[in-house]
């Protein structure tokens, strides 16, 4: 396994815009955040928080235009892996840089068996013969539980059920044991029961290989049971980053509390939930100050002028938030 203390990805200050006929839409703007060997990182948000943009990103998929990546580094193993060519992301992507999609049939082709696609990823990329990547092919599925591979690995996506083809994607995206794995909302179409056995697969997969994982998701049940640290997302920018347990204990900015007030809980029931006031900013004509004082219950003056920066509290939890009060709330922990 690779060193663990030093980061296999960090990204710098990210900013990436989206032109539109409306007008220039900062969808990420100037997210930091490093992500260690072995270790998997939640990014929490609700939809147009930037969370799907950055990862997109990070796999060189943004289109371009609309897109622009107007600023920061990605650097993988210490290269920056902004403005590579197509050709240089053919070496990365999927190889070192793999991603899990909510929907598998966006990422595999229904013309082609499982099969064939499988083995296109290996012969590129580990150079192995047809023969070769076949068997290889055949030894995923069975890793990742498809019963009788042999068999099934010359049917069609649409041959498998919602869980199994989640599995055939998983197994594709683990075919060369990569570095980072990018799952988004791996899980959200799955019925529990299956969502469970995907997401101990995942782990499993993760300690076999070393994997570092980014997770996307919003939800935080999800991020309770599979992560080890957090980022939370709001309007482009990262409002709150430390680890998982410190997060659900003592949460610090209110977005964060709103969104674990939101959140079904096992020892309460539906009716105890509290949405989060107002509906999420837009992003053409984002409000001036801090982006979330429309919805929030402790705003002041201050707030609709003035844009937070980002404070870092060190210790053992070392812990980022972007709130110029301190509304933190012990009672949060661990009910969730
Ligand atoms: Fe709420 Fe003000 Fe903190 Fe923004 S800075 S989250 S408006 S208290």
């Amino acid at each position: 396994m690779s060193d663990v203390t030093t980061p296999i990805l960090q990204v710098q200050d990210l900013k990436v815009e989206f032109h539109t006929e409306s007008g220039v839409v900062q969808a990420v703007n100037g997210v930091s955040f490093d992500l260690y060997p072995g270790e998997t990182l939640g990014i929490v948000g609700e939809s147009g928080s930037g969370k799907s943009v950055t990862n997109l990103t990070l796999m060189g998929l943004i289109p371009q235009p609309p897109g622009r990546v107007r600023g920061g580094q990605v650097l993988y193993d210490g290269r920056n892996i902004l403005g590579l060519t197509q050709r240089q992301w053919q070496e990365i992507r999927g190889k070192k840089i793999a991603m899990i999609f909510q929907d598998p049939m966006t990422a595999l082709n229904p013309f082609l068996t499982v099969e064939e696609q499988l083995i296109e990823v290996t012969m590129l990329h580990m150079g192995l013969n047809r023969k070769e990547a076949s068997q290889h092919a055949i030894e995923l599925l069975k890793k990742v539980g498809i019963p009788g591979a042999e068999k099934r690995i010359r049917d069609y996506p649409h041959q498998f059920s919602g869980g199994m083809r989640q599995r055939v994607m998983i197994a594709m995206a683990i075919s060369c044991q990569p570095d980072i794995l990018i799952a988004d909302e791996p899980t959200t179409a799955l019925d529990v029961t299956i969502q469970a056995q995907i997401l101990e697969l995942m782990k499993s997969m993760q300690e076999e290989f070393g994997t570092a994982i980014i997770f996307i998701t919003h939800d935080l049940g999800v991020v309770a049971s599979v992560c080890d640290r957090v980022m939370v997302m709001y309007a482009g920018r990262k409002v709150e980053q430390t680890t998982t347990k410190q997060l659900f204990r003592q949460p610090r900015h209110p977005y964060t509390v709103g969104l674990l007030n939101s959140a079904p809980r096992w020892d309460q029931g539906d009716e105890d939930l509290q949405a989060i006031d107002g509906q999420p900013p837009d992003m053409l004509n984002l409000p001036a100050g801090c982006a979330f004082h429309p919805r929030c219950r402790f705003a002041e003056d201050a707030c609709l002028n003035e844009r937070p920066s980002l404070v870092s509290l060190s210790g053992d939890s070392p812990h980022e938030h972007a709130c110029r009060l301190d509304i933190t709330q012990p009672e949060e922990s661990s009910k969730l």
